[in-house]
């Protein structure tokens, strides 16, 4: 069961305003979040005290959201608070993200979930940038994009057709043929290559190196940026990736860039890749984290580069707790 939340205010103590705000609101949370009848099991609303006019559960019955159980019930006054507020609570059985919404004077109440929130998360391999955007956009309750998955595609699609991937003619030969795409089920992002889901084979080793290559050739890049911008343009997410604050969101509000030694990630990945089954030797795993922080750095098209506007924490010696703590506390701060 999720719960998506809203709220709005009203000008006036009067019945056509409260019906009229109350339908506003309802049909926008309907509409921004797709939802349908059978998948609502309720609405609760409460009001701030100085409405007595009407009763928002009958305004929105009024309005044809009679079939699921409505409630509302009045606020405890709060010094200081909105004033003339009508608030909602609507559970529903959906999984995906959810969009709350806040209208009219009641924008400013939560900043941080009526606004579209992009933060930008960049660092190398094994940074643990994947982990922390994870668990972003589950507190958060928004999409976790991780573009890494997207060059991963474009790497096992080269090394499917036996395409070198350091020749950038072959490689613009093949990108018409390139159909990658992005599909959340559950919340989850699952990659897609020419229709199937290659979410699982694009985590083997051998495609990391062939991902590294195969996206330093502008042409791969634009084909990438492009999409990603397109997601977030439309919807919260949190992004991972190498060049997220300084080319594909250079304007998000929120932008950090995690690193850490090249031994440490080495040794994340080893572990990573030893829990799935994966045999590897753990000096040759960092001598490829290694190669490439240098092929992802030195690339001319959009490389592996700090944004100057982001906050940099080094990992190495910080839990993952401590991270999130330190990240979320910097999102605060400039809500
Ligand atoms: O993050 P991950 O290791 O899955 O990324 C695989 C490769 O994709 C990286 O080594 C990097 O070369 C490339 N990449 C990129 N730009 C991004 C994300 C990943 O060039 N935004």
């Amino acid at each position: 069961m999720t719960i998506i939340r809203g709220a709005t205010t009203i000008e006036m103590d009067c019945k056509e305003e409260i019906s009229s705000a109350v339908k506003e609101l309802l049909d926008e949370v309907f509409e921004a979040n797709s939802l349908k009848k059978e998948e609502v099991r309720g609405f609760v609303f409460s009001l701030t005290s100085d409405i007595h006019s009407y009763h928002p559960a009958k305004a929105a019955r009024e309005s044809g959201y009679d079939f699921a159980p409505l409630f509302a019930a009045v606020e405890p006054d709060i010094e200081g608070g909105l004033r003339k507020c009508i608030r909602l609570m609507l559970f529903a059985e959906v999984g995906n993200p959810v969009n709350h919404i806040y209208q009219r004077g009641a924008k400013i109440l939560r900043k941080d979930i009526s606004e579209i929130m992009n933060i930008a998360l960049d660092g190398p391999a094994g940074s643990g940038k994947s982990t922390i955007a994870k668990i972003l956009a589950k507190d958060y309750n928004i999409l976790y994009l991780d573009t890494g998955a997207m060059y991963r595609a474009c790497g096992l699609k080269a090394l499917r057709l036996g395409v070198d991937y350091k020749n950038g003619e072959a490689i613009a030969k093949m990108l018409p043929l390139l159909d990658v795409k992005v599909e959340y089920k559950g919340g989850k992002q699952h990659t897609i290559l020419d229709g199937e889901d290659v979410s699982s084979a694009i985590r083997e080793n051998a495609v990391s190196m062939a991902a590294s290559g195969i996206s330093a050739h502008a042409c791969v890049r634009e084909k990438m940026v492009e999409m990603q911008r397109e997601i977030a343009k439309g919807m919260s997410c949190v992004l991972d990736g190498r060049d997220i604050g300084s080319v594909v969101l250079p304007q998000a509000k929120y932008k950090f860039f995690v690193t850490a030694d090249s031994k440490v990630r080495a040794k994340r990945r080893f572990d990573e890749l030893s829990s799935r089954g994966e045999m590897v030797d753990f000096e040759q795993l960092h001598e490829e984290i290694i190669m490439r922080d240098k092929q992802d750095s030195e690339r001319a098209s959009s490389p592996l580069i700090c944004a100057e506007d982001a906050v940099v924490i080094d990992t190495s010696n910080k839990t993952i707790e401590e991270v999130v703590a330190e990240i979320k506390s910097c999102i605060q701060s400039k809500i």
